[in-house]
């Protein structure tokens, strides 16, 4: 039975906790040459992180995303979140300078950081290890798979060898690791993404958090030319909050669930439209996930 963020969070902290999406102005070594280019199938200009701030001082982000987030609430501790393009790709110098600048914030309780397995080399590794040291530091690795075949489908440009890799390497530094799954990529069956699922509740280390979500078509994504093409198969709200309720069931106790449906970009999105109707969706996988919850 795993556990429901706000809940974990709500343990940590005792209150509730913001996240701020922030922008460390990394591109992607999958849209740059580097590993490949075009990038994911399925993730659009903005590197999968459409709410992101642009890139200007980090201070100047973090006052602005707060400022934001307090129009609506009074939050007083936050997390500094690096959703958008491979965060940890690039001079690990500068990285550091601006990842200190955000965890030695007071208001900051925990820092973020969205990246691919492939771009954790040692220095990258070094900086994890001492800005750890100040607060807990949470790494999201983009997976959204474990068969191979699919990873070369949608372009993902790295095997499960490397994640195996990264995961153990953080795990033996101490830090928290998130990791991304995409449901209803094509040619996967139900149970291919069960075993996916399956996989990572069998980590050793457990895993600590995982993020669900279903596959969003977006248009300008090479995703929406195979799906216009050759109309793949797009969840209904019923078939996806099925599923769902089936990850959910095979978690262990360890791992905190960070997000059950995705956030697509509303300007983009194409299929599928029930997912814009997020509050219906989350009171569904509610009422079907009863009983499966610490
Ligand atoms: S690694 Fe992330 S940012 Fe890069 S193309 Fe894939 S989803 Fe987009």
């Amino acid at each position: 039975m795993p556990q429901r963020l706000s809940d974990y969070l709500k343990k940590e902290y005792g209150e509730k906790i913001y996240r701020l999406s922030l922008s460390s102005g990394c591109t992607c070594p999958n849209r740059d040459g580097k590993i490949g280019t075009g990038g994911c199938t399925f993730c659009s200009e903005g590197g999968s992180g459409e709410f992101a701030a642009d890139f200007v001082d980090i201070d100047t982000q973090i006052e602005d995303a707060k400022a934001l987030i307090r129009k609506k609430t009074d939050a007083c501790k936050f997390i500094a979140y690096f959703q958008s393009y491979t965060n940890t790709y690039g001079d690990a110098g500068r990285l550091k300078e601006l990842y200190m600048s955000a965890i030695k914030r007071e208001e900051i309780v925990t820092l973020s950081i969205g990246t691919r397995p492939d771009c954790l080399g040692t220095d990258i590794m070094d900086m994890l290890i001492e800005l750890k040291q100040i607060k807990p530091v949470w790494i999201e690795l983009g997976l959204q798979t474990i068969h191979e075949e699919t990873a070369r489908r949608i372009n993902r440009g790295y095997d499960l060898q490397v994640f195996e890799d990264a995961y153990k390497r953080l795990k033996e530094a101490g830090i928290t690791v998130i990791v991304h799954v995409i449901l209803g990529l094509p040619g996967e069956t139900k149970e291919m993404m069960l075993d996916t699922v399956r996989f990572l509740a069998s980590l050793e280390p457990s895993l600590d958090g995982i993020k669900l979500q279903n596959l969003q078509i977006l248009k300008g994504t090479k995703m929406y030319e195979e799906y216009v093409s050759m109309q793949n198969h797009i969840f209904s709200m019923e078939e996806y909050t099925d599923l769902v309720t089936e990850c959910i069931s095979l978690l262990p106790a360890q791992t905190v669930v960070h997000r059950m449906t995705g956030d697509g970009p509303r300007k983009l999105l194409v299929a599928p439209l029930w997912v814009t109707d997020k509050k219906r969706v989350l009171n569904m996988l509610t009422k079907k996930t009863v009983g499966l919850w610490i």
